[in-house]
């Protein structure tokens, strides 16, 4: 996980990394896997931040806490389902043997990643976790991270960001989102947008320009998730409030468990396979897939 190390290198705080199962389901049935980025502070790194309101990147281990609210009320509502949730955690530190700019690192894929800007370390503590997620055969893997100041750009405190490769996940999400009140918005993953992303030295660059920073980002995460049926919710707009009303929202447990529930309630639990078309065509029962589709055709078009 030298992507994952790296960011980790430049704390005090040693870096773990939490695997948790819950087990609804016979054991034959693929889990869903939560991947959630867990920066328990971001500096920055030696690309550093500006001074105000840094003390917000306390937060930027919400995708981690998401993930942790699931798992507790998976306890308590026991539905048949079987779901791994995954945290990278660590702080992001500037020090001297922190990692700098232009450092080329291996991820666990075995892809090299030239990091141009520490301060984009979500996608590369998230990129090993994705990896490793591949040992589980998953019928669906979502990260949730708090990754990119763009997407609060683009979305505000409204909707967090969808990111899917698979059409029918993204409906299924939206769906979910819409019916919990914790909503989400499908954005584009066309390949033109990782063009910015090009490196000479490694595989990939960690960031590429400022424009649609949130979709590069993505981008940038489905190069490590091509192997199974993926999702990404970019949650830095929702996931915290600033000002007087400051605080963590819990989103998106709401979205995430409305989801799994569903998943759970569907009468055909389907089975490990690396075929999109296989799993997809196994959970969505005909009559859903009927009712969601006009709204995630209206997705589709933003
Ligand atoms: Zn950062």
């Amino acid at each position: 996980m030298g992507a994952f190390m790296a960011v980790a290198q430049g704390s005090a705080e040693p870096l773990r990394f939490i695997v948790m199962r819950y087990k609804g389901a016979a054991a034959a049935q693929a889990p869903v896997v939560l991947v959630g980025k867990g920066i328990t502070f971001d500096t920055g790194g030696i690309s550093i931040k500006p001074a105000p309101e840094m003390d917000e990147m306390k937060y930027d281990m919400g995708g981690a806490a998401s993930v942790l609210g699931v798992f507790k009320a998976l306890s308590h509502l026991k539905p048949a389902i079987n779901v791994v949730g995954l945290i990278p955690a660590t702080e992001n530190m500037p020090d001297g043997l922190a990692v700098k700019p232009g450092d080329v690192v291996t991820s666990m894929s075995g892809q090299t990643i030239e990091i141009l800007n520490t301060d984009a370390e979500g996608r590369l503590v998230l990129c090993d976790a994705l990896t490793y997620a591949e040992r589980f055969k998953p019928q669906a893997v979502i990260d949730i991270a708090t990754l990119t100041g763009a997407c609060v750009i683009a979305l505000g405190a409204v909707r967090t960001g969808l990111f899917s490769s698979d059409d029918a996940l993204a409906q299924q999400l939206h769906q979910a989102g819409e019916s919990s009140g914790d909503s989400c918005w499908r954005m584009p993953l066309d390949d033109e947008y990782a063009e910015g992303l090009k490196s000479r030295f490694a595989d990939v660059a960690n960031v590429a320009g400022r424009a649609a920073g949130s979709v590069t980002a993505a981008k940038f995460l489905q190069r490590f998730a091509q192997n199974f049926s993926w999702a990404h919710l970019d949650i830095a707009g929702t996931a915290w409030r600033s000002g007087a009303a400051k605080g963590a929202t819990g989103r998106p447990v709401g979205l995430l468990l409305q989801y799994l529930t569903q998943l759970a309630a569907s009468s055909q639990p389907p089975v490990a396979t690396k075929s999109k078309r296989a799993v997809t065509g196994a959970k969505t029962s005909p009559s859903r897939s009927a009712v969601s589709r006009p709204k995630a055709r209206a997705a589709r078009k933003a």
